[in-house]
């Protein structure tokens, strides 16, 4: 296909169709950012932080738009698409205020006059990046590797490329110089030479398992790191002393914020035996009245998922598990007319071996699970050949805290939905992927880390 397009999953009609570039063209574009580097790499924090403000501002000033822009391609509400939007200006404002600390030379006391840790950027840094937070996941990487540096160039999902020409637009606005970011318009099968690149250092790519393992492999081949943040089918843990309603809460708005379709969503709620009847009814309930509909209405919690494909797979996926002797509680029917839509769904009575227990599902399907005590409860989180995220409910915060640190994840959270912020690292274990994004652990990933040594 020689154009991407951006199909509006609410009336699947075509918004607008993006030309391909050549891999000549990708090519001259990778040589153009490795000739920005050469300049951007001499310039100082404190010049590339006052640009990082200004991107900011961009943010900030056209947070409607690029909302706009998100929920007309990916069908997220208006809403949470001006939230996303809010993430990316604080994201810029956090590395423009930390990010020289952060990336601070370090003394080591050693029998040299002098040693210490330098953090020296690499060069050109591939970005590989889905479609479900458009904005975020590219800037969640572009902002600490153009702080400590770098130059970056994004493949950007297919059916996102307005919002990929957004963000390289965004940037150029912010008065960065040309060439230190650039969308390549590129299909996933032309990857193989542009991650081959003499001047492509490293890869970092979101997404899918498959695509993780399909460019971490390539990366292998010619030796080039790779940052890889893949799916997960997070667990809570809902304990037996929990705040039902506080839960129920949290579960729902955990499986329907973003049309379902987080990384980091809670997708399998495993629930103690004694309190399990009395959650699945309440959560159900509120699952119920949770209004799907067009993402652009203020009322609407959640809209269609992203694309009729990823729908219809999701729907397999339900229908396999019911197939396995999983229980549908609720939804679980493909709504007639246009879109592409899914009712907020629950599957109950799930055990290891069934698609829902297995597998990412990437849409508002929850999974509930029955544990008969705590020890079982985090063994049947840990059965899982992922690990992003994981949490626990309970009134007993200790408690809490015991279990988060047995969860096999990179992210373990008490009492609330699990999030990114810049502030702490956020990537996964397992087939969640490896390394971390955020933070200084993130900033870090793509820098020399070098040692100095003056005798
Ligand atoms: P993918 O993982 O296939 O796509 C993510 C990005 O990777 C896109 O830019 C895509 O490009 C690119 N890509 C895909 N395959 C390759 C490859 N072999 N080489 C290089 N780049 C590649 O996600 P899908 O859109 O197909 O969604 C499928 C499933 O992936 C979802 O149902 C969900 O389970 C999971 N997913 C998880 C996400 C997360 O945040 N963890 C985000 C998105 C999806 P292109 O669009 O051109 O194919």
């Amino acid at each position: 296909m020689n154009k991407a397009v951006s199909i509006n999953p609410v009336t699947e009609e075509t918004i607008a169709e993006y030309d391909r570039i050549s891999t000549e063209d990708a090519n001259s574009k990778i040589e153009k950012a490795h000739m920005a580097f050469k300049n951007w790499k001499t310039t100082t924090y404190t010049e590339r932080a006052k640009l990082l403000y200004k991107l900011a501002e961009v943010f900030e000033n056209n947070k409607e738009d690029y909302a706009q822009l998100a929920t007309l391609e990916m069908g997220k509400t208006t809403q949470q698409a001006k939230k996303e939007v809010e993430k990316c200006a604080w994201i810029c404002k956090y590395y423009a205020d930390h990010g020289a600390d952060l990336l601070k030379d370090v003394l080591v006391d050693t029998e040299a006059s002098k040693s210490y840790v330098t953090y020296q950027p690499l060069g050109v840094v591939l970005a590989v990046m889905p479609w479900n937070f458009p904005f975020y996941q590219v800037i969640r990487f572009a902002v600490p590797a153009l702080m400590a540096g770098n130059t970056g160039v994004l493949k950007h999902a297919s059916n996102v490329q307005g919002c990929a020409f957004a963000i390289e637009d965004a940037i150029l606005k912010a008065g960065f110089p040309e060439g230190v970011f650039m969308n390549l318009n590129v299909p996933s099968d032309a990857m193989e030479p542009i991650i081959a690149h003499e001047h492509i250092v490293a890869v970092t790519l979101t997404g899918s398992a498959p695509a993780g393992k399909s460019v971490a492999s390539i990366a292998g081949k010619h030796l080039k790191k790779t940052v890889l943040e893949l799916g997960g089918s997070d667990a809570y843990i809902i304990m037996a002393d929990a705040d039902l309603e506080a839960a129920t809460d949290l579960a729902t708005q955990g499986r329907l914020q973003n049309n379902g379709q987080t990384c980091i969503a809670a997708k399998r709620f495993i629930v103690l035996d004694s309190i399990y009847d009395d959650f699945l009814k309440l959560f159900t309930e509120k699952m119920k009245c949770a209004k799907m509909g067009d993402p652009t209405h203020k009322d609407t919690v959640y809209g269609p998922l992203a694309r009729l494909d990823l729908r219809d797979e999701l729907h397999k996926q339900v229908e396999k598990t019911i197939e396995q002797g999983g229980k549908l509680i609720l939804g679980g029917t493909i709504p007639e007319g246009k879109g592409a839509y899914y009712p907020a769904t629950i599957l109950a009575n799930l055990k290891p071996g069934m698609e829902a227990f297995d597998e990412e599902l990437f849409g508002p399907v929850a999974s509930v699970i029955r544990a008969k005590d705590d020890t079982e409860a985090v063994a049947l989180a840990n059965h899982s050949k992922f690990g992003l995220g994981a949490g626990v409910i309970t009134r007993n915060k200790e408690k809490g805290e015991a279990l988060a640190l047995q969860l096999e994840a990179g992210n373990c959270f008490v009492n609330k939905l699990v999030a990114s912020d810049p502030r702490l690292p956020f990537g996964g274990v397992k087939e969640s992927g490896y390394g971390r994004e955020l933070s200084g652990y993130g900033i870090k990933e793509f820098v020399n880390t070098k040692s100095v040594w003056i005798d």
